[in-house]
């Protein structure tokens, strides 16, 4: 799939930008991300209008690329430092490993469907990203060979924290994560300040598609 970029999807990502400051997120190194990655290159042809609204939109597989201000606020919420090394789970589309690589960390991002881990590790080779290691597998239970990291984020709705993914933080490391029922989550930042404190914070509301495999909901059907 060739994909193009033009003056006018650099339009609609600045509108896209102006939206997502109105709804509060601050931090311009988002925001240049947001304004600087064609979002459109993941969607199909026939839906491409969508690409700068914001909003999550179906990606195949029963999945969907999350929505901007979603991807906007998890990362902000990073508070990310220049070479990080970052563990993503849910790769997805592969835009929010987009949005990280373009924020200059290291990033390692799990996906458990294997179509999609290899569609997006496809699509951001084919964008020209480098600095991001692709795995295939369940996330939820980290990926202890490479810890531990300086930030963890976890783009599915888990049912508890995953014990795992605080284990293979740093001390002073952060893991935001949504966690809730099936329908809705509460956003969390827990802060790693000593192997036995963690500190916590809560934020709003969304609703993620399900954190699957041994420390999220049940399996893959
Ligand atoms: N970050 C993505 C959001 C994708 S939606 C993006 O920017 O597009 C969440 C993704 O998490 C889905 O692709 C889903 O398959 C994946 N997922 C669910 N459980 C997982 C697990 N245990 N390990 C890795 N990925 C998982």
């Amino acid at each position: 799939m060739v994909q193009e970029d033009s003056y006018k999807h650099k339009g609609m990502r600045r509108a896209l930008a102006k939206i997502l400051t109105d709804k509060g997120i601050r931090d311009p190194r988002v925001l240049d991300a947001i304004m600087r990655i064609p979002r459109h290159f993941f969607f199909e042809t026939a839906f491409l209008e969508q690409a700068y609204q914001d909003k999550a939109f179906p990606i195949g597989e029963g999945q969907t690329i999350s929505q901007p201000y979603t991807v906007a606020f998890q990362t902000e919420l990073l508070a990310l430092q220049p070479g990080d090394k970052v563990l993503e789970i849910g790769t997805g589309s592969g835009y929010q490993c987009c949005v990280l690589l373009e924020m200059g960390v290291k990033v390692y991002t799990v996906e458990y469907i294997q179509k999609l881990h290899e569609r997006a590790k496809a699509m951001l080779t084919y964008m020209g990203y480098k600095g991001a290691v692709y795995v295939h597998g369940d996330g939820s239970r980290g990926l202890p060979s490479y810890a531990p990291f300086d930030k963890i984020i976890v783009t599915a709705g888990a049912p508890t924290v995953p014990t795992a993914l605080l284990q293979q933080l740093r001390i002073g490391g952060v893991l935001v994560i949504p966690v809730g029922d099936e329908r809705q989550q509460k956003m969390l930042r827990l802060t790693k300040e000593s192997d036995t404190k963690i500190r916590k914070e809560e934020f709003s509301g969304f609703s993620f598609v399900k954190l699957r495999g041994a420390q999220g909901w049940d399996a893959m059907p």
